[in-house]
């Protein structure tokens, strides 16, 4: 492994824990992918000095996590992670908790790295890249994994699955973003296990959401969740919309390919508008539901709608509400784009959301659900200088001495005119 890909940061870490007289390893992701040549997104360190010792010797430390105890060193933007080894925890009264499906809930033992090596997930993700000597230690067959590039569970898949659900989100992760096979033992075991994700807490998997969808591999990630039905687990109403809507499954592949080539464009990525154009299936047939028994504008009933849907995504994804809050103003904005006259149309341009539903507008019109002279006409007004717009929209501009002459009330009512 070339220590070109190590950052600096890293490095100074880990010679600071060797020249105290710790081991001091680079382990998990950040070897792997520096053995694939990819670029290590961030690094975790492995040694056996406890987080109290860690952070006796960095003053930019601290010590975080109720589940896994762990240091965070901080240099600027980067932080890298520092863990103490930790054992498999299979007594009764070690510091360790299962539920009663056999899902960790707690292990704060702390061992040896011969001990933990058998806990971490992958045998690709549990290489041990040791600084004194450089050497990578390896006692999962990983680098063979690698090399043949096999995503294989270390011990029993069932077992592990049973222990931490999470895995299965995982396995598919890595799988897509590695170009790895899935271990045929792994694809027993997730279609085995797969109502298991039902037991992980909600707030859990947010985070696990973004690494699946923003790691620039969400296309092939969805192919995959989609496959082993794990996709259902975690968006159970897109899931049923999905199999009866094409042109739903085709808007939501477009968007999946958006978000990919974004990301390796190097553009921003807001989880707020995949999140928007899953559950906008659920959501238009709840607001068409809203309209049928109630006099309201779309827009009201899609608002509402998407109140009511993304509460109950709630319960499977603990989404922060600075995402559901924009989400629903992006979709309830939808339908004003149909209106290309006024004053009140031209106004949309200025909406906060604009940029966001202008984007989802002109996906559905890729997939040709929104006609594309609809997305033509917004396109181009954007381009065009004021006096041009208000012509484009055939709004009347009054001169300066009548505007200064009418009455207040009546200027704010522009939605009249
Ligand atoms: P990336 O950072 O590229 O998403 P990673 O492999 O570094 O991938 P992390 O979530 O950063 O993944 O975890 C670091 C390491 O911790 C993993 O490589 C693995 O060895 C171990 N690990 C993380 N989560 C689990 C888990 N749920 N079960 C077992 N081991 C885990
Ligand atoms: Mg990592």
């Amino acid at each position: 492994m070339s220590r070109n890909a190590i950052s600096d940061s890293a490095l100074k870490v880990l010679y600071r824990l060797h020249n105290a007289g710790y081991q001091a390893f680079l382990v998990g992701g950040c070897v792997r992918d520096a053995m694939l040549e990819l670029q290590p997104k961030d690094f975790d360190v492995a040694t056996n000095a406890t987080p109290d010792e860690v952070r006796g010797l960095f003053s930019n430390c601290r010590l975080i996590g109720r589940r896994f105890r762990l240091a965070h060193v901080r240099f600027g933007r980067e932080v890298i992670e520092v863990a103490t080894f930790r054992a498999a925890a299979i007594h009764e009264d070690d510091d360790v908790s299962h539920d009663k499906e056999g899902r960790i809930l707690r292990d704060n033992v702390y061992g040896t790295i011969e001990e933990d090596v058998w806990r971490r997930d992958f045998t690709c993700n549990a290489l041990y890249y040791n600084i004194a000597d450089f050497s990578i230690w390896d006692y999962t067959g990983g680098v063979r994994d690698i090399e043949r590039r096999m995503l294989v569970l270390i011990g029993d898949p069932d077992q592990r699955f049973r222990e931490d659900p999470v895995r299965m989100l995982r396995a598919v992760r890595f799988a897509a973003k590695l170009n790895f096979e899935l271990d045929p033992l792994v694809r027993k075991a997730m279609h085995a296990n797969v109502a298991l994700l039902g037991n992980v807490p909600a707030a859990r998997l947010f985070d696990e959401f973004l690494k699946l969808f923003q790691g620039g591999h969400a296309q092939r990630t969805f192919e995959l969740l989609w496959e082993f039905g794990l996709f259902d687990q975690i968006f159970p109403q897109t899931s049923r919309e999905l199999e009866q809507d094409q042109d739903f499954a085709r808007f939501v592949k477009a968007a999946l390919q958006n978000t990919d080539r974004r990301v390796a464009a190097d553009k921003s990525v807001t989880p707020m508008f995949l999140l928007g154009v899953f559950l906008w299936a659920p959501i238009r047939r709840i607001a068409a539901r809203y309209r049928a028994e109630d006099d309201m504008t779309e827009s009201q009933a899609l608002n509402l709608a998407a109140y009511e849907v993304a509460s109950e995504q709630q319960r499977r994804i603990a989404i922060p509400k600075r995402f559901t809050v924009p989400m629903r103003d992006m979709l309830a904005i939808q339908p004003r784009f149909l209106a290309t006259e006024g004053r009140r149309a031209m106004k949309l341009l200025d909406h906060k959301r604009f940029r966001a539903a202008y984007d989802f507008m002109m996906l559905m019109s890729e997939v040709g659900l929104v006609d594309t002279a609809i997305a033509e006409f917004w396109t181009e007004v954007q381009t065009l200088s004021a006096d041009k717009r208000n012509e484009r929209f055939q709004v009347q501009t009054r001169s300066r001495a009548r505007r200064k002459r009418r009455p207040r009330a009546k200027q704010a009512n522009d939605a009249t005119e």
